[in-house]
Protein backbone atom coordinates (compact mmCIF):
# COMPACT_ATOMS: atom_id res chain seq x y z
CA UNK A 1 0.00 0.00 0.00
CA UNK A 2 2.88 2.59 0.83
CA UNK A 3 4.22 2.32 -2.48
CA UNK A 4 1.40 4.09 -3.86
CA UNK A 5 2.09 6.81 -2.28
CA UNK A 6 6.10 6.64 -3.15
CA UNK A 7 7.14 9.99 -4.10
CA UNK A 8 7.07 10.81 -8.36
CA UNK A 9 10.45 11.40 -9.55
CA UNK A 10 11.45 13.38 -12.66
CA UNK A 11 11.98 11.31 -15.51
CA UNK A 12 12.87 12.45 -18.95
CA UNK A 13 9.78 11.74 -20.89
CA UNK A 14 11.69 10.44 -23.99
CA UNK A 15 14.42 8.15 -22.55
CA UNK A 16 12.58 7.51 -18.93
CA UNK A 17 15.95 8.81 -17.56
CA UNK A 18 16.08 9.80 -13.97
CA UNK A 19 16.73 13.48 -13.77
CA UNK A 20 19.14 13.41 -10.46
CA UNK A 21 20.24 16.47 -8.10
CA UNK A 22 22.18 18.97 -9.90
CA UNK A 23 21.34 17.83 -13.25
CA UNK A 24 19.74 20.38 -16.44
CA UNK A 25 16.52 19.65 -17.49
CA UNK A 26 14.00 21.51 -19.41
CA UNK A 27 10.21 21.47 -18.48
CA UNK A 28 7.63 22.40 -20.47
CA UNK A 29 4.48 24.16 -18.66
CA UNK A 30 1.28 26.20 -18.99
CA UNK A 31 1.06 29.19 -17.19
CA UNK A 32 -0.86 28.46 -14.25
CA UNK A 33 -4.12 30.32 -13.47
CA UNK A 34 -4.37 32.30 -10.28
CA UNK A 35 -6.92 29.68 -8.36
CA UNK A 36 -4.41 26.61 -9.49
CA UNK A 37 -1.12 28.70 -8.73
CA UNK A 38 1.57 25.36 -8.27
CA UNK A 39 2.56 26.21 -4.75
CA UNK A 40 5.33 23.46 -3.34
CA UNK A 41 8.74 21.77 -3.63
CA UNK A 42 9.70 22.53 -6.89
CA UNK A 43 10.23 19.10 -8.31
CA UNK A 44 6.63 17.54 -7.07
CA UNK A 45 5.36 21.11 -8.54
CA UNK A 46 7.09 20.21 -11.89
CA UNK A 47 5.92 16.17 -12.12
CA UNK A 48 2.47 16.82 -11.18
CA UNK A 49 2.57 20.04 -14.05
CA UNK A 50 5.05 19.51 -16.44
CA UNK A 51 3.53 18.74 -19.71
CA UNK A 52 7.29 17.36 -20.13
CA UNK A 53 10.09 17.11 -18.66
CA UNK A 54 13.50 16.09 -21.05
CA UNK A 55 17.00 15.21 -19.72
CA UNK A 56 19.43 17.70 -21.02
CA UNK A 57 20.90 15.08 -23.70
CA UNK A 58 17.28 14.96 -25.17
CA UNK A 59 16.77 18.40 -25.38
CA UNK A 60 20.23 18.84 -27.11
CA UNK A 61 18.69 15.71 -29.78
CA UNK A 62 15.23 17.26 -30.22
CA UNK A 63 16.86 21.30 -31.29
CA UNK A 64 19.29 19.92 -33.62
ZN1 LIG B 1 16.26 11.98 -21.97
Amino acid sequence: MLSFFKEKKLVCYICSKEIIEGEEFVARLNVPTKSLMPVGVLDKVLVKHAKEILCKQCHQQSTN
